[in-house]
């Protein structure tokens, strides 16, 4: 069964956009409910960790440049089905080629700069949470 969680963050150019309201109402209409949320800015070594499932590809180093750039808003979000539902929110990894209406083709600059993260599964999404979030026990 699908799980009801995911993780998001809105990444350093849709933050330096302007964009955060927009795109938190855009979640809260498609139906998620907001579990956590922190603003903050990733370091090197958080960057890193956190994409170190891509180290070897040839982005790697653009993308930790890029994630460490400036603010980011991280978030657990709730709704069924929440990992292939909020995929589906955010559209394609390059915006060109982003559905109509999903918050990529909206706000993405680039395939780099695409505005937002969505957990690729449910395994990842809880992974991706704890890395934020697992500091203090949620009751
Ligand atoms: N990325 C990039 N160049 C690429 C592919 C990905 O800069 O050719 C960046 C982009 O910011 C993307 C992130 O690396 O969101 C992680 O890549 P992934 O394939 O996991 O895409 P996503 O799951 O974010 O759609
Ligand atoms: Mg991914």
């Amino acid at each position: 069964m699908a799980g009801t969680k995911t993780f998001t963050m809105i990444k350093p150019d849709a933050v330096e956009g302007g964009h955060i309201g927009a795109i938190l109402a855009k979640i809260n209409e498609a139906g998620f409910r907001i579990e956590a949320m922190q603003m903050t800015q990733l370091s090197r070594k958080d960057a890193e960790a956190f994409y170190a499932i891509h180290k070897e590809r040839p982005f790697f180093g653009e993308l930790v440049e890029y994630m460490t750039s400036g603010p980011i808003v991280a978030a657990i979000l709730e709704k069924d089905n929440a990992v292939a539902d909020f995929r589906t929110l955010i559209g394609a990894t390059n915006p060109e080629e982003a559905a109509e209406g999903t918050i990529r083709k909206l706000y993405a600059k680039s395939i780099a700069a695409n505005a937002i993260h969505g957990s690729d599964s449910d395994e990842n999404a809880q992974i991706e949470g704890n890395f934020f979030f697992a500091t203090r026990e949620r009751y």
